[in-house]
This record gives structure tokens, C-alpha cells and sequence, in this order.
């Protein structure tokens, strides 16, 4: 393949957001419900820059849900690292039928840099970081270049990692908002229940959290929730979000 079809590098712009303005939005919404604080933002000053970025597991339905509650076209990117389980890709398209999001993104990781860097497709194995850097974190760099602010479906409970996690942070720029912090797993369960929502296949086999399928595992009775996570590595997130939240 000429150079020409090559996925192009994203381009450095200048940041959409300062620390001083993420503390200042952190303030502004303390203590406001969720879909209030969605609602100001994303039909407000970040309508047409923001995008909620799913991995449709176990509990992406709560945020897009609310999301799609408020504007079904807000852009959901998803970033199909080439090693997701079939039932995770069955779950987005039937959830994206369900709640009528209009703009699906789905993301991959470049052809060139898996040829260079994964031939074998094994650097999961003696690699992950690398692995999640080819596979997840340049897909999503590139599919939130024309965005400021993006949507995270992180909670506050799930794990050691994430106990101290904020509602906004500043990342590579952007803004980064956790609408849901500050949810625990009952507020989240009685959301599924009260709009009826699916849940994701595999859930009720024992997987808490799920991602890609060689670094996924069953989730045991007292574990943390992403225990199953690259488990048996020194290893919690893929680089996409900030390990020491
Ligand atoms: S979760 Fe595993 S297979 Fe998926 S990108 Fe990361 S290391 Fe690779």
C-alpha cells in the first residue's frame, strides 16, 4: 500500500481546556445531578464538541442512556481493538438500535502500525502496554482529535485505582468528564432496572468488567470488579485514563 493511505498522525492543537478551568467546572457543578449537569454542558457550551466514547461493557448503558436522553446524535465513539469478544460487538449494535444513537464511530487501530508492531497478534502476551497503546489508546487519540471535551463511563468504585476519581479532569487537553464518579453499583443497577435496559451477555457468566478477550477474566465472589483485568500482570487500565485516579 502507497504511503498515501496511510492513517495520518493527529496533529498537535492548541489545548480546549486549562487546569485552572477544569478546577473552576469541578466547583461549578459540585453537588448537581447528573443529567442536569449533561444536559447544561451538552446542549450548552460543548454542543458539537463533545463525543461519549464507549466500550459497550458491563455498564455502558447507563451513561449512554443518559446521553441519548438528551441528544441521540452527540457522536459515541467505539474502538474496536481487533481482539473484542463477538458478544461485546452483538451488545453495542443491539444497544445502539435500542437508544437511537445517530452517530456510532467505530475506530481501529492502523493496519501499519499492527503489520510493524503485532504481526503475530500476540503482543497482548509479553507486551500489553504496547499492545493497548497500538490497539486502543492511537485509535481513540485519533478519533477525538476534532473534539474538546469527551465523555468517560468511569466510576468511582471500581477498584482501588479509581476510588478518588473526579467528575472533570484535563486530558491531553480536553476535558474529560466521569458523569458518573460518583455512582456505586445499587444507583447503577436501579438505572438498568428502572428504564429497562439489557444487560451485556456475558455479565451473568461471572465477567464484572470486560475488554479485550485475551486479557479478560471471570470476576470472583469478593473480587474487585476489574480484578479480571489483565490478571496476573502489574497492570489496571490501558493508558487511556490516568492509573492513579
Ligand atoms: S486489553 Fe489486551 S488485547 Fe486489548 S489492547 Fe490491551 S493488551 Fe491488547
Amino acid at each position: 500500500m502507497a504511503d498515501a493511505l496511510r492513517i495520518p498522525d493527529v496533529i498537535d492543537v492548541a489545548p480546549a481546556f486549562s487546569v485552572a478551568e477544569v478546577a473552576t467546572i469541578n466547583a461549578r457543578f459540585d453537588g448537581v445531578a447528573t443529567v442536569e449537569m449533561l444536559r447544561e454542558l451538552i446542549t450548552g457550551e460543548l454542543a458539537g464538541r463533545t463525543a461519549a466514547v464507549s466500550s459497550f461493557g458491563t455498564e455502558s448503558a447507563v451513561l449512554l442512556h443518559l446521553v441519548a436522553s438528551i441528544d441521540k446524535t452527540v457522536p459515541v465513539v467505539f474502538v474496536n481493538t481487533q481482539k473484542m469478544f463477538g458478544e461485546t460487538l452483538a451488545y453495542r449494535d443491539e444497544l445502539a438500535e435500542r437508544l437511537g444513537l445517530t452517530d456510532l464511530r467505530v475506530r481501529r487501530p492502523d493496519p501499519y502500525e499492527l503489520a510493524a508492531r503485532d504481526a503475530t497478534s500476540l503482543r497482548w502476551s509479553f507486551d500489553p502496554d504496547g499492545c493497548c497503546e497500538i490497539r486502543k489508546v492511537e485509535p481513540l487519540r485519533r478519533a477525538l482529535a476534532p473534539f474538546d471535551a469527551w465523555l468517560s463511563g468511569r466510576k468511582g468504585f471500581q477498584g482501588k485505582t479509581r476510588n478518588r476519581l473526579p467528575r472533570f479532569e484535563l486530558d491531553e487537553g480536553r476535558l474529560k468528564i466521569n458523569p458518573l464518579a460518583d455512582w456505586d453499583k445499587a444507583r447503577l443497577d436501579a438505572y438498568f432496572a428502572e428504564h429497562d435496559l439489557p444487560r451485556h451477555p456475558l455479565e451473568r457468566q461471572g465477567f464484572a468488567s470486560i475488554g479485550c478477550v485475551p486479557c479478560t477474566s471471570k470476576v470472583l465472589a469478593g473480587e474487585d470488579p476489574r480484578a479480571g483485568r489483565w490478571r496476573g500482570w502489574d497492570k489496571t487500565e490501558c493508558g487511556i485514563h490516568d492509573p492513579s485516579f
